[in-house]
């Protein structure tokens, strides 16, 4: 613990931020207590809002290159705190070393982004039908942001979206997972040391992090002086919030639950697709929106990937994710624990056939930690459970013959993230990629489901919210567009040939 307390001091913690508040945050690898945190009152909300709003005045006129500074600075604070960061992170969600480390690497990799971006914000030039005339668009700030946030991406999807509403000229607010709050706070506070060096071109309030409980997202939810809500988590957490800010005529970006797919066909590379199943169906102890969580295999191969895929298993190391060579960590929390088991019982009451796993490990030497054995059902069809989001290590293995059935059982889930084939068949491949292919956000060729990179949108189709993020041109969320019609003619002819008097 003292090794720990020393991580956050670097990291730019005052010894009473994190002793003395009433936010209690624990590991989920021994259920040790990590801090203390102060929680913004919900009655501070209100100035917090109008704070931001007074920084967006000011930020907006900051030219769009010069605020690209701001996430080069805050890039190269993350860069030199990855470690720590990264080290916060496996002690607060369980994630082993290499991912804590990765997820701060987003972060970085966001911020070179955006800070290209900031360069290229580009409106159209659109021929007009009007002699004399010129139509054009541009994209200016929109507004204050607020970023609500998932546990299991507790620093990077902050920086997802920070960096980007920050060079789009819009100032931001951050509420984090309650499971999960140290995480941003260090994420956050790399971005504070940028704002210091960034000086006084950065308003007051430019940046806010508030820390608590749901009522202070709703705060942000509700708020009409937030025209732009970004929320990540739950399809339950999306059912309220989306209706909420549509009824004010907010905008909204979504990122909600998955259910992903992996189609392994006749002519899979299946080494490659064993390796693809135990990262995407393993790694992060499949507590990632993108795991994988249903495998469609061809008959003809099922029995050949399913004796690979469960040697691998055999082989997997369960345990402390701070220790070398372990490659599953812990669950979240007891819930996500007690989540899994009933799945498990509804997926073999459905007629599913428990092939391995499902059992808690470790116990005695965690026995506040729930550490899972990763578990595979054979299942005689997509039943309800399989068509339900279990945020744990569970993968389904569904049968097939033709690969119209394969899609077809890809797409007949309410979610739409993220899914992927594994073929070396042109004609597979193309299908599956096509508008009678996958209907997901991501449908990727011979590489597992999750992981993706910063550089590509990311998000997902149906009950996972049909907005997009981080790369492509998800920046355009958030700004706003205006057309401007431009009249360099003497004359005031009117469209579609309308002679007016
Ligand atoms: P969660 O829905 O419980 O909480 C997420 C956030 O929403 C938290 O900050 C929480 O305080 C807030 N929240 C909850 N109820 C709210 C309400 N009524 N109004 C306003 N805010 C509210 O999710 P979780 O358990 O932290 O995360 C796991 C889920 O997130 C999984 O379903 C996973 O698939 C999803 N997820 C999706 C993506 C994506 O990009 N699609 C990424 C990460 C996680």
């Amino acid at each position: 613990m003292t090794q720990f307390k020393s991580v956050l001091e670097r990291c730019g913690f005052k010894t009473a931020e994190f002793t003395e508040g009433s936010l209690t945050v624990r590991s989920p690898i021994d259920g040790s207590i990590l801090a203390q945190l102060q929680e913004t009152p919900v009655d501070s909300m209100q100035a917090v809002i109008n704070r931001s709003h007074a920084a967006f005045l000011t930020w907006r006129m900051v030219p769009a290159p010069v605020r690209g500074e701001l996430v080069r600075l805050w890039g190269e604070e993350l860069r030199a705190a990855k470690q720590d960061i990264g080290h916060i992170v496996s002690m607060e969600v369980g994630k082993i070393v290499e991912e804590g480390l990765g997820e701060v690497q987003e972060g970085v990799d966001i911020c070179e982004f955006a800070l290209g971006l900031s360069r290229q914000l580009h409106g159209k030039t659109i021929a007009s039908e009007r002699p004399g005339h010129r139509i054009m668009e541009q994209f200016h700030p929109l507004g204050p942001v607020a970023v609500i946030t998932a546990f299991n991406f507790p620093s990077a999807v902050f920086a997802w979206n920070a960096a980007l509403a920050l060079v789009c000229g819009d100032p931001v607010i951050f509420k984090p997972s309650e499971k999960a709050p140290l995480s941003g706070l260090a994420t956050f506070k790399a971005l504070e040391r940028a704002i210091a060096k960034f000086g006084d071109r950065a308003p007051e309030g430019l940046a806010q992090i508030v820390v608590g409980l749901t009522p202070l997202a709703e705060a942000l939810v509700e708020s009409p002086k937030i025209p732009l809500v970004s929320a990540t988590g739950s399809t339950r957490m999306g059912r309220i919030v989306g209706p909420k800010v549509a009824s004010r005529f907010g905008k909204r970006i979504l990122e909600l639950g998955g259910n992903n797919a992996m189609i392994v066909t006749p002519a899979a590379d299946l080494d490659m697709a064993v390796r693809a199943v135990l990262f995407g169906a393993v790694g992060t102890a499949g507590q990632r929106c993108t795991s994988l969580r249903r495998v469609i295999v061809h008959r003809s191969v099922k029995d050949a990937l399913l004796e690979r895929v469960q040697k691998a298993y055999g082989n997997l190391r369960i345990g402390n994710p701070l220790t070398p060579g372990n490659l599953v960590g812990p669950l979240i929390d007891e819930g996500a624990f007690t989540a899994m088991q009933k799945s498990l019982e509804t997926a073999q009451a459905e007629g599913g056939k428990l092939l391995r796993g499902g059992k808690r490990v470790l116990e005695k030497e965690y026995p506040k930690g729930f550490f899972v054995e990763p578990a595979i059902v054979d299942m005689p069809s997509q039943t309800a459970i399989v068509k339900h989001e279990t945020f744990a290590p569970l993968l389904y293995v569904l049968t097939y013959d033709d690969l119209e059935e394969a899609i077809e059982l890809n797409n007949d889930v309410p979610q739409g993230l993220s899914s992927c084939i594994f073929s070396t068949n042109m004609q597979e491949v193309e299908l599956f990629i096509s508008q009678a292919g996958s209907d997901c956000g991501m449908a990727n060729v011979n590489i597992g489901p999750n992981g993706a990179e910063i550089g590509g949108a990311f998000g997902g189709e149906k009950e996972t919210g049909g907005d997009r993020e981080s790369g492509s041109d998800a920046w355009k969320q958030y700004m706003r567009r205006t057309t401007n019609t431009i009249n360099f003619s003497k004359e005031l002819p009117l469209a579609q040939g309308i002679n007016f008097g």
